[in-house]
């Protein structure tokens, strides 16, 4: 499953990443359009609809956020290109209570073993490597304090195991543990 998180949702998408998440972070809605040619992904937004413009036979009994007020989501843009009931609109501002609205969605596809395996600026899956490889490209009291790196194939950022916070990984325990 694929997480689709819009502009105003980087940090939300940073932590899916976290969470071992396949999630893609667009800027715009023309960016949405090449990933909603199947089932395979939600779309999380905090755009609420212009009211009259809801989508037609909603299968979502309401649709619309309950409050909250974020950008209006531009006319016809989003219907005909992504399932309705994969479109999640999220109310908080706040990446932490964004994941407890979207936990019951998302907690089929989280696997804490696959945490912390994902580039959190690209997505890309990580691959490991050797310690020796990457001394030169990290603070020295990091190559003395940790033994474990993971490298990302795309954007060639370097990962520790205390690279990702500490707090999202309680909190990851904590909600899906
Ligand atoms: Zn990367």
């Amino acid at each position: 499953m694929r997480f689709i998180c819009d502009a105003m949702l980087g940090k939300l998408a940073k932590y899916l990443r976290i969470l071992g998440l396949d999630t893609v972070y667009i800027k715009n809605m023309n960016e949405l359009t090449p990933y909603c040619s199947s089932d395979y992904q939600f779309f999380f937004t905090r755009r609420r609809l212009i009211k009259g413009n809801e989508p037609p036979q909603s299968p979502s009994p309401d649709p619309l956020p309950r409050r909250g007020e974020g950008m209006l989501l531009p006319r016809s843009k989003l219907w005909g290109i992504i399932r309705i009931d994969r479109v999640v609109f999220i109310i908080s501002d706040k990446a932490m209570e964004q994941i407890r609205e979207i936990q019951d969605i998302i907690r089929p596809y989280v696997d804490l073993k696959k945490a912390m395996t994902r580039c959190i600026k690209c997505n890309t899956p990580l691959a490991p490597i050797k310690k020796i490889d990457v001394e030169q490209y990290i603070p020295e009291f990091v190559f003395h304090q940790y033994e474990t790196f993971s490298i990302c194939p795309s954007c060639r950022n370097i990962y520790w195991e205390g690279s990702h916070t500490a707090h999202m990984a309680r909190f990851a325990e904590e909600i899906f543990g």
